[in-house]
Protein backbone atom coordinates (compact mmCIF):
# COMPACT_ATOMS: atom_id res chain seq x y z
CA UNK A 1 0.00 0.00 0.00
CA UNK A 2 1.53 3.47 -0.96
CA UNK A 3 0.85 6.97 0.39
CA UNK A 4 -1.73 9.05 -1.76
CA UNK A 5 0.27 11.78 -3.14
CA UNK A 6 -2.06 14.37 -2.09
CA UNK A 7 -3.66 14.22 1.17
CA UNK A 8 -6.79 16.28 0.01
CA UNK A 9 -8.34 16.83 -3.94
CA UNK A 10 -10.27 20.01 -3.77
CA UNK A 11 -13.13 19.75 -6.68
CA UNK A 12 -13.81 23.39 -7.57
CA UNK A 13 -12.32 26.19 -6.81
CA UNK A 14 -15.09 28.75 -6.66
CA UNK A 15 -15.29 30.67 -3.30
CA UNK A 16 -16.29 27.36 -1.13
CA UNK A 17 -13.60 25.26 -2.32
CA UNK A 18 -10.64 27.90 -2.28
CA UNK A 19 -11.86 28.54 1.04
CA UNK A 20 -11.79 25.02 1.91
CA UNK A 21 -8.44 24.76 0.66
CA UNK A 22 -6.46 27.80 2.25
CA UNK A 23 -7.39 26.22 6.08
CA UNK A 24 -6.07 22.67 4.53
CA UNK A 25 -2.96 23.78 3.36
CA UNK A 26 -2.55 25.87 6.30
CA UNK A 27 -2.37 22.76 8.32
CA UNK A 28 0.27 20.82 6.76
CA UNK A 29 -2.45 18.75 4.22
CA UNK A 30 -0.94 18.55 0.84
CA UNK A 31 -3.66 19.86 -1.15
CA UNK A 32 -4.91 20.18 -4.81
CA UNK A 33 -7.71 22.36 -6.06
CA UNK A 34 -8.87 20.65 -9.90
CA UNK A 35 -11.37 23.81 -10.94
CA UNK A 36 -13.23 24.23 -14.16
CA UNK A 37 -12.76 28.03 -13.44
CA UNK A 38 -16.63 28.56 -14.09
CA UNK A 39 -17.82 30.23 -10.43
CA UNK A 40 -20.85 31.32 -10.70
CA UNK A 41 -19.79 34.07 -8.74
CA UNK A 42 -18.01 35.74 -12.20
CA UNK A 43 -21.66 36.72 -13.27
CA UNK A 44 -22.06 39.40 -10.22
CA UNK A 45 -22.03 42.55 -11.21
CA UNK A 46 -20.26 44.33 -7.90
CA UNK A 47 -20.31 42.05 -4.88
CA UNK A 48 -21.21 44.43 -2.03
CA UNK A 49 -21.86 42.40 0.89
CA UNK A 50 -18.52 40.05 1.47
CA UNK A 51 -17.07 41.44 4.43
CA UNK A 52 -14.09 43.27 4.49
CA UNK A 53 -14.82 45.49 1.77
CA UNK A 54 -16.97 48.43 2.52
CA UNK A 55 -17.61 49.74 -1.15
CA UNK A 56 -17.92 46.27 -2.46
CA UNK A 57 -15.16 44.75 -4.92
CA UNK A 58 -15.02 43.34 -8.51
CA UNK A 59 -16.23 39.61 -7.97
CA UNK A 60 -13.58 38.26 -10.28
CA UNK A 61 -11.24 40.47 -8.52
CA UNK A 62 -12.29 38.66 -4.97
CA UNK A 63 -11.77 34.92 -6.73
CA UNK A 64 -8.03 36.13 -7.78
CA UNK A 65 -7.00 36.98 -4.47
CA UNK A 66 -8.82 33.95 -2.48
CA UNK A 67 -6.14 31.90 -5.34
CA UNK A 68 -3.88 34.12 -4.49
CA UNK A 69 -4.40 33.23 -0.71
CA UNK A 70 -4.28 29.57 -1.18
CA UNK A 71 -0.97 29.86 -3.42
CA UNK A 72 0.38 31.51 -0.40
CA UNK A 73 -0.87 28.81 2.06
CA UNK A 74 0.70 26.30 -0.40
CA UNK A 75 -1.84 24.99 -2.39
CA UNK A 76 -1.59 23.48 -5.80
CA UNK A 77 -4.30 24.64 -8.56
CA UNK A 78 -4.87 23.36 -11.67
CA UNK A 79 -7.60 23.98 -14.17
CA UNK A 80 -9.21 20.52 -14.67
CA UNK A 81 -12.71 19.28 -15.20
CA UNK A 82 -12.78 16.16 -13.26
CA UNK A 83 -14.87 13.44 -14.74
CA UNK A 84 -14.70 10.24 -12.14
CA UNK A 85 -13.73 10.01 -8.45
CA UNK A 86 -13.65 6.47 -7.07
CA UNK A 87 -13.36 5.09 -3.69
CA UNK A 88 -10.32 3.21 -3.13
CA UNK A 89 -8.46 1.29 0.09
CA UNK A 90 -6.26 4.30 1.12
CA UNK A 91 -9.12 7.09 0.19
CA UNK A 92 -10.30 7.92 -4.02
CA UNK A 93 -8.71 8.55 -7.71
CA UNK A 94 -9.76 11.73 -9.16
CA UNK A 95 -9.96 11.69 -12.91
CA UNK A 96 -10.19 14.57 -15.13
CA UNK A 97 -11.44 15.19 -18.32
CA UNK A 98 -8.06 15.07 -20.08
CA UNK A 99 -7.21 12.03 -18.51
CA UNK A 100 -5.22 12.84 -15.31
CA UNK A 101 -5.13 10.60 -12.19
CA UNK A 102 -4.68 12.16 -8.65
CA UNK A 103 -4.41 9.82 -5.58
CA UNK A 104 -6.10 11.59 -2.46
CA UNK A 105 -7.18 10.46 0.89
CA UNK A 106 -9.63 13.01 1.08
CA UNK A 107 -12.10 14.65 -1.36
CA UNK A 108 -13.82 17.99 -0.47
CA UNK A 109 -16.57 18.49 -3.50
CA UNK A 110 -17.34 22.03 -3.96
CA UNK A 111 -19.18 22.10 -7.39
CA UNK A 112 -22.30 23.96 -6.44
CA UNK A 113 -24.34 21.84 -8.66
CA UNK A 114 -22.40 19.37 -10.69
CA UNK A 115 -22.88 16.10 -9.21
CA UNK A 116 -21.90 14.09 -12.23
CA UNK A 117 -18.56 12.68 -11.42
CA UNK A 118 -19.47 11.41 -7.87
CA UNK A 119 -21.65 8.50 -9.37
CA UNK A 120 -19.24 5.99 -9.29
CA UNK A 121 -18.94 6.38 -5.57
CA UNK A 122 -21.51 3.82 -3.45
CA UNK A 123 -23.15 5.64 -0.28
CA UNK A 124 -23.45 9.46 -1.78
CA UNK A 125 -26.59 11.28 -1.32
CA UNK A 126 -28.34 13.34 -3.58
CA UNK A 127 -30.81 15.80 -3.10
CA UNK A 128 -32.61 16.71 -6.04
CA UNK A 129 -34.63 20.30 -5.57
CA UNK A 130 -35.00 21.06 -8.92
CA UNK A 131 -31.12 21.63 -8.79
CA UNK A 132 -28.75 19.04 -7.27
CA UNK A 133 -27.50 19.35 -4.04
CA UNK A 134 -25.16 16.51 -1.73
CA UNK A 135 -26.87 15.33 1.15
CA UNK A 136 -24.58 15.89 3.81
CA UNK A 137 -24.59 17.04 8.00
CA UNK A 138 -24.19 20.76 9.12
CA UNK A 139 -20.40 20.07 8.81
CA UNK A 140 -20.50 19.05 5.42
CA UNK A 141 -19.92 15.46 6.07
CA UNK A 142 -21.63 13.25 3.30
CA UNK A 143 -21.79 10.01 5.05
CA UNK A 144 -19.13 8.31 2.74
CA UNK A 145 -15.83 8.24 4.54
CA UNK A 146 -12.91 10.64 3.43
CA UNK A 147 -15.77 12.68 1.16
CA UNK A 148 -17.30 16.01 2.44
CA UNK A 149 -19.02 18.68 0.62
CA UNK A 150 -18.87 23.12 0.99
CA UNK A 151 -20.75 25.51 -0.13
CA UNK A 152 -24.01 25.75 -2.49
CA UNK A 153 -23.40 22.15 -3.17
CA UNK A 154 -24.00 21.32 0.67
CA UNK A 155 -27.33 23.36 0.08
CA UNK A 156 -25.70 26.98 1.82
CA UNK A 157 -27.77 29.40 0.76
CA UNK A 158 -26.63 30.70 -2.59
CA UNK A 159 -24.42 33.58 -0.90
CA UNK A 160 -20.78 33.63 -1.40
CA UNK A 161 -19.92 34.65 2.18
CA UNK A 162 -21.86 31.89 3.65
CA UNK A 163 -20.36 29.63 0.80
CA UNK A 164 -16.91 30.66 1.57
CA UNK A 165 -17.59 30.14 5.53
CA UNK A 166 -19.04 27.03 5.37
CA UNK A 167 -15.69 25.78 2.80
CA UNK A 168 -13.31 27.00 6.13
CA UNK A 169 -15.96 25.00 8.37
CA UNK A 170 -15.84 21.62 6.00
CA UNK A 171 -11.96 21.85 6.25
CA UNK A 172 -11.34 22.53 10.31
CA UNK A 173 -14.13 19.79 10.06
CA UNK A 174 -11.95 17.28 8.21
CA UNK A 175 -8.97 18.09 9.99
CA UNK A 176 -10.50 17.65 13.35
CA UNK A 177 -11.83 14.34 12.05
CA UNK A 178 -8.45 13.14 10.95
CA UNK A 179 -5.95 11.98 13.55
CA UNK A 180 -3.65 14.79 12.89
CA UNK A 181 -3.72 17.33 16.18
CA UNK A 182 -5.48 20.48 15.23
CA UNK A 183 -6.73 23.87 17.67
CA UNK A 184 -7.21 26.64 15.61
CA UNK A 185 -5.72 28.45 12.80
CA UNK A 186 -4.88 31.45 14.31
CA UNK A 187 -1.87 33.80 14.36
CA UNK A 188 -1.26 35.47 17.97
CA UNK A 189 1.27 37.68 19.71
CA UNK A 190 4.33 36.18 21.41
CA UNK A 191 3.39 34.80 24.15
CA UNK A 192 -0.28 34.88 24.29
CA UNK A 193 0.21 31.22 25.08
CA UNK A 194 3.34 30.61 26.15
CA UNK A 195 3.46 33.58 29.01
CA UNK A 196 0.69 31.78 30.50
CA UNK A 197 2.67 28.19 30.76
CA UNK A 198 1.27 26.72 27.84
CA UNK A 199 2.57 25.32 24.17
CA UNK A 200 1.81 26.78 21.34
CA UNK A 201 -1.18 24.79 19.90
CA UNK A 202 -1.30 22.84 16.74
CA UNK A 203 -2.40 24.95 14.11
CA UNK A 204 -1.26 28.36 15.97
CA UNK A 205 1.60 30.60 15.82
CA UNK A 206 3.09 33.40 18.00
CA UNK A 207 4.49 36.49 16.59
CA UNK A 208 6.53 39.48 17.42
CA UNK A 209 5.96 42.81 16.93
CA UNK A 210 8.20 43.15 13.83
CA UNK A 211 7.29 39.70 12.22
CA UNK A 212 3.39 41.23 12.38
CA UNK A 213 4.51 44.45 10.74
CA UNK A 214 6.83 42.48 8.21
CA UNK A 215 3.37 41.06 7.27
CA UNK A 216 1.17 43.68 7.05
CA UNK A 217 3.73 45.52 5.02
CA UNK A 218 3.49 42.79 2.72
CA UNK A 219 -0.65 42.41 2.67
CA UNK A 220 -0.42 46.27 2.05
CA UNK A 221 1.43 45.97 -1.21
CA UNK A 222 -0.25 42.89 -2.35
CA UNK A 223 -3.11 44.47 -1.84
CA UNK A 224 -2.39 48.13 -3.28
CA UNK A 225 -0.36 45.73 -6.61
CA UNK A 226 -4.18 44.43 -6.71
CA UNK A 227 -6.74 46.57 -6.70
CA UNK A 228 -4.08 49.45 -8.63
CA UNK A 229 -6.16 48.63 -12.18
CA UNK A 230 -9.37 47.79 -12.52
CA UNK A 231 -9.90 44.16 -13.08
CA UNK A 232 -9.06 43.31 -16.75
CA UNK A 233 -11.50 40.23 -17.30
CA UNK A 234 -15.03 41.05 -18.73
CA UNK A 235 -18.44 40.57 -16.68
CA UNK A 236 -19.94 36.91 -17.87
CA UNK A 237 -23.78 36.71 -17.87
CA UNK A 238 -26.24 33.62 -18.08
CA UNK A 239 -25.51 31.67 -21.28
CA UNK A 240 -28.91 31.33 -22.03
CA UNK A 241 -28.36 35.47 -22.12
CA UNK A 242 -25.52 34.59 -24.78
CA UNK A 243 -27.17 31.97 -26.89
CA UNK A 244 -24.39 29.03 -25.58
C1 LIG B 1 -25.63 37.05 -11.23
C2 LIG B 1 -25.16 36.60 -9.86
C3 LIG B 1 -24.86 37.55 -8.90
C4 LIG B 1 -24.48 37.16 -7.62
N1 LIG B 1 -24.23 38.12 -6.71
C5 LIG B 1 -23.94 37.80 -5.43
C6 LIG B 1 -23.75 38.82 -4.46
O1 LIG B 1 -23.84 40.00 -4.76
N2 LIG B 1 -23.46 38.43 -3.20
C7 LIG B 1 -23.35 37.12 -2.84
O2 LIG B 1 -23.10 36.84 -1.65
N3 LIG B 1 -23.52 36.12 -3.74
C8 LIG B 1 -23.82 36.43 -5.03
N4 LIG B 1 -24.03 35.43 -5.96
C9 LIG B 1 -23.99 34.03 -5.50
C10 LIG B 1 -22.55 33.46 -5.37
O3 LIG B 1 -21.89 33.65 -6.59
C11 LIG B 1 -22.61 31.96 -5.02
O4 LIG B 1 -23.46 31.73 -3.92
C12 LIG B 1 -21.22 31.40 -4.70
O5 LIG B 1 -20.33 31.65 -5.78
C13 LIG B 1 -21.30 29.88 -4.46
O6 LIG B 1 -20.00 29.43 -4.15
P1 LIG B 1 -19.54 27.93 -4.46
O7 LIG B 1 -18.09 27.88 -4.19
O8 LIG B 1 -20.45 26.97 -3.78
O9 LIG B 1 -19.80 27.75 -6.04
P2 LIG B 1 -19.01 28.46 -7.24
O10 LIG B 1 -18.43 29.75 -6.80
O11 LIG B 1 -19.91 28.46 -8.42
O12 LIG B 1 -17.79 27.47 -7.50
C14 LIG B 1 -17.98 26.19 -8.05
C15 LIG B 1 -16.73 25.85 -8.87
O13 LIG B 1 -16.75 24.46 -9.21
C16 LIG B 1 -16.25 24.32 -10.52
N5 LIG B 1 -16.67 23.02 -11.05
C17 LIG B 1 -17.94 22.58 -11.31
N6 LIG B 1 -17.91 21.31 -11.78
C18 LIG B 1 -16.59 20.95 -11.79
C19 LIG B 1 -15.91 19.74 -12.14
N7 LIG B 1 -16.57 18.66 -12.58
N8 LIG B 1 -14.56 19.71 -12.05
C20 LIG B 1 -13.86 20.80 -11.61
N9 LIG B 1 -14.47 21.96 -11.26
C21 LIG B 1 -15.82 22.03 -11.33
C22 LIG B 1 -16.82 25.53 -11.26
O14 LIG B 1 -16.12 25.79 -12.48
C23 LIG B 1 -16.66 26.62 -10.20
O15 LIG B 1 -15.42 27.29 -10.33
C24 LIG B 1 -24.38 35.78 -7.27
C25 LIG B 1 -24.66 34.81 -8.25
C26 LIG B 1 -25.06 35.22 -9.52
C27 LIG B 1 -25.39 34.17 -10.54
Amino acid sequence: MTDPEYDIVVVGGGVAGLSASVFTARADFETLVLDAGESILRRNAHLENFPGFPAGINARQLLDLLGDQAKAAGVERQTATVTTVTATDDGFTVESEDGDRYESEYVIAATKNETSYLDGVEGVGLLDRGKTFLDTDEHGRTGVDGLYAAGRLAEKPHQAVVCAGHGAEVAVTLLEDDDTPFYHDWVAPTGYFTDRGREVPPGCEEIDGTESRRREDESRAVLRDALAEPHPDEQETHPSLTGE
